[in-house]
């Protein structure tokens, strides 16, 4: 009966707890990028095709098989976010934002990536971002490791999550590190998976996160970066680890931390769990000061991440659902009439309520009960006439009469 209507695999309907946890995750975000002034931003949800090819870059996973890319009927080609970060950037140029830099922004919402599907992985997700575009300051990378991790802690699942930290150092550094490790993968080629193969030609640094078990021993032995680094970019390095260590953000360095593209600079990190699976990376970012040169605007340096919601989801614990204030209960036609009234003002006063709309008076007082109310106000019809109500305190079972003009004061009094 329902063939045809199944959910598109890797997409999801989030709902009950999980929806909590979901907008906990949200509300939280919200909160904190309140609290560090990084402003709102919403951005479309498609972009010409070109944004994201330029911008993540061919060769990298995203664009070369993930991608869902279409065209509409004026013959466009256009692609659904796959990430934030080529939009915002597309923004800063196409909208003029220059002016405006150091700009602090913070969007959240779906993404989409054509991914084999599994726990913690799906075809539409939704992700967090924060980005500082306009400054190439460590003080940046600095502000925005903080704020994500003042997000885990206010989330309350700060334990069991670590900041692993790298510098890809600046152009030069890059450069130098770079030909070494295609000369060590070329001395290793025979141990390499197919896939690292063609990543040695086109993004060697890639084969150094490669998850494919073959690939680990030569990534294991090859150089690190440390070798390379230009005096300059040891200082940008030292500058952002000292600000972590006087905000108090605890950091281990993982030398196997990479991002693909050229345009990456300095900062990479990653904040994981292993309480996740393979699905373990639950915020992911750096700085990638020569993006927005690679979309075909002025330089301008910028940091940024993206957190997965569903995974930090997965961490937090259950969040209560929000309980109404009181349940109203109508017993009869004339008291339901009523009961439209009086929650209308209960609302507009502010105070949550709802209203069992079905079943005897048993099942209406039960389900006010599983609401977690903390009150049910029950509303018979020789009551009503009296301009009555009675009041049941659902914890303790406690009932009293109580002026329909006194209900929003006793209610607010709380
Ligand atoms: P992974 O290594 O897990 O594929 P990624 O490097 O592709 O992650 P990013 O592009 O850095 O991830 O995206 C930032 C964050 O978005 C990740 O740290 C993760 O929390 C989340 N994320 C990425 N892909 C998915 C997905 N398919 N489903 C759910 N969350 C995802
Ligand atoms: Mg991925």
């Amino acid at each position: 009966m329902s063939r045809n209507v199944q959910r598109v695999r890797g997409t999801q309907d989030i709902w009950g707890e999980d929806a909590d946890r979901f907008q906990a995750v949200v509300d939280t975000f919200d909160t904190v990028r309140r609290l560090y002034a990084f402003q709102r931003v919403e951005m479309p949800v498609f972009e010409a095709t070109s944004v994201f090819a330029r911008s993540i870059g061919e060769t990298t996973d995203i664009v070369s098989k993930e991608m869902y890319s279409f065209e509409d009927r004026g013959g466009d080609s256009l692609t659904l976010r796959p990430e934030f970060t080529a939009g915002l950037c597309r923004a800063y140029i196409s909208e003029g934002w220059q002016q405006l830099a150091p700009l602090k922004l913070a969007t959240h919402g779906p993404v989409f990536r054509y991914e084999r599907p599994q726990k913690g992985r799906y075809r539409q997700f939704h992700q967090l971002d924060a980005e500082i575009v306009g400054s190439d300051s460590p003080a940046a990378d600095v502000e925005l490791l903080v704020l994500a991790d003042q997000l885990l802690r206010e989330l309350g699942i700060s334990d069991g999550v670590t900041l692993q930290l790298n510098t890809l150092g600046d152009a030069e550094t890059r450069e130098a590190w770079r030909a070494a490790l295609v000369a060590h993968f070329e001395s290793h080629r025979g141990d390499l998976s197919d896939d690292s193969l063609v990543r040695l030609d086109k993004n060697p640094m890639r084969i150094l996160d490669s998850k494919d078990p073959r690939d680990r021993p030569a990534a294991d032995s090859a150089p690190d970066i440390d070798a390379y680094l230009a005096p300059e970019a040891r200082g940008f390095f030292e500058k952002v680890t000292a600000g972590l260590d006087a905000a108090g953000v605890a950091w281990t360095r993982n030398a196997r931390l990479v991002r693909g593209l050229d345009y990456y600079r300095h900062t990479a990190f990653e904040f994981v769990t292993d309480r996740l699976g393979a699905q373990g990376a639950v915020i992911a970012g750096g700085r990638y000061d020569g993006l927005i040169e690679a979309l075909g605007g002025s330089h301008t340096p910028a940091v940024g991440w993206a957190a997965g919601i569903e995974r930090l989801a997965m961490l937090a614990e259950t969040v209560p659902s929000p309980a109404p204030e009181a349940v109203l209960v109508p017993l009869g036609e004339a008291a339901e009439a009523a009961a439209i009234g009086i929650i209308a003002t209960l609302r507009r006063a502010g105070i949550a309520c709802d209203m069992g709309f079905r079943g005897n008076m048993k099942r209406r007082m039960a389900k006010a009960d599983s609401s977690g109310a903390r009150y049910a106000i029950i509303l018979g019809e020789d009551e009503l006439a009296r301009g009555e109500a009675s009041l049941k305190d659902m914890k303790s079972g406690e009932q009293q009469s109580l002026a329909l003009a006194a209900l929003t004061e006793k209610l607010r009094a709380r």
